[in-house]
């Protein structure tokens, strides 16, 4: 089979790419994406001279570009991760998100019922669902938890998942949705919460965390959830959305806690700063149906995902000092001032 994956130079999709060369040697796999900050093709060097890999740099939102892509390569498969993906800077600049993560989803859609396709699968997220009490541990989301978004970025990926689910409902589009929980793993992007931790405490600097670092996420280490999308894009049911998550519910401040012990450094190094606007408390998964119908579960808990990921930061640091020597230096420093 023929894949395209959009997104594929970001954090998950990237870690896909990895994933789908490794468990299926017959598939080819094409990876769309158009390399903005987000993006680093050093995340695809392993794989550049694997043959049944090929790399085009083009914008999801670029009809031209992707109906030629669609022509000359006939694909059986999109899986689109192609976004903008940090809610901080949807509050700075939400226009962007609009542009990528809604129109650019059109676009691909567009271009799937034009020439035809066997699935198209989009990679959301939970944070459609908006956040969940603190003080209600007995709650979770489930695919039937009304769209309820906080952030710019969040109502653009719902944005994005209404449309596909309208392509499916009038034009017979053989779609799927995946909606995860937060990520975590190699080749993730240091202004994340997981990355920027580890990065600042190996630099002995300080570590910045909203408010009181008691907001709540469901942590799944990267590669259960490349599993779950491969699963859902050869076995799940077309026109269906499926949770992923682990029960893998950390406060923030837990997380940071843990990887400065993990690494020995000392909590002198936490810094709280003004919490984000429309910060969501609580999110939470409930995977059954994935679980029930597909037969997938987390393979990896948060004590090995956090070592194996802590022991990657530590193998490949030209990765992430070349990122954060760079232009991310400027909007760190925007962000969270110089420190
Ligand atoms: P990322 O920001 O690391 O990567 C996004 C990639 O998309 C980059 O390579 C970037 O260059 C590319 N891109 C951006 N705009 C593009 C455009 N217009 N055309 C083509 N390529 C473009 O993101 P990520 O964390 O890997 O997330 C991937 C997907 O998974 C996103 O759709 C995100 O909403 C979703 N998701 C992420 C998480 C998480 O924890 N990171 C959790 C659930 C869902």
């Amino acid at each position: 089979m023929k894949i395209v994956v959009t997104g594929g130079a970001g954090f998950i999709g990237g870690n896909f790419i990895h994933y789908m060369l490794k468990e299926h040697t017959d598939d080819e796999i094409i990876c769309v994406d158009a390399l903005t900050y987000a993006g680093n093709l050093e995340t695809l060097e392993p794989v550049m001279d694997n043959k049944n890999f090929k790399f085009v740099q083009a914008d999801i939102a670029d009809r031209d570009a992707i109906y030629q892509l669609f022509e000359e390569e006939k694909p059986d498969i999109i899986v689109n991760f192609a976004a903008e993906s940090h809610v901080d800077r949807s509050i700075e600049n939400p226009g962007i998100f609009l542009q990528t993560n809604v129109v650019g989803t059109g676009v691909l859609l567009d271009a799937c019922k034009k020439y035809g396709i066997k699935r198209y699968h989009q990679v959301s997220t939970d944070e459609v669902y908006g956040d969940l009490p603190l003080d209600r541990k007995d709650l979770f989301f489930t695919e039937e938890t009304p769209i309820h978004t906080s952030s710019p970025y969040s109502a653009s990926k719902a944005s994005a998942d209404l449309l596909v689910q309208a392509y499916h409902r009038t034009f017979g589009l053989p779609v799927t949705i995946s909606r995860c929980s937060n990520n975590y793993g190699p080749y993730h992007f240091p202004e994340k919460l997981i990355p920027l931790i580890i990065a600042n405490a190996l630099n002995n600097k300080s570590i910045p965390v909203y408010g009181t670092g008691e907001n709540v996420r469901d942590w799944l280490y990267v590669e259960d959830h490349c599993r779950a999308i491969d699963l859902i894009i050869r076995e799940g049911k077309v026109g269906e959305i499926y949770n992923i998550g682990g029960h893998n519910e950390k406060t923030n401040l837990e997380v940071v806690k843990t990887i400065l012990k993990a690494l020995d450094k000392s909590e002198a190094l936490i810094t709280y700063v003004t919490d984000r606007p429309g910060h969501d408390r609580r999110y939470a998964i409930n995977p059954a149906k994935i679980k029930k119908e597909l037969g997938w579960e987390p393979l990896t808990t948060f004590d090995e995902g956090i070592k194996k990921t802590i022991k990657w930061y530590l193998e490949n640091k030209s990765w992430w000092e070349n990122i954060i020597s760079g232009e991310y230096q400027n909007y760190y420093e925007k962000m969270y001032g110089k420190r």
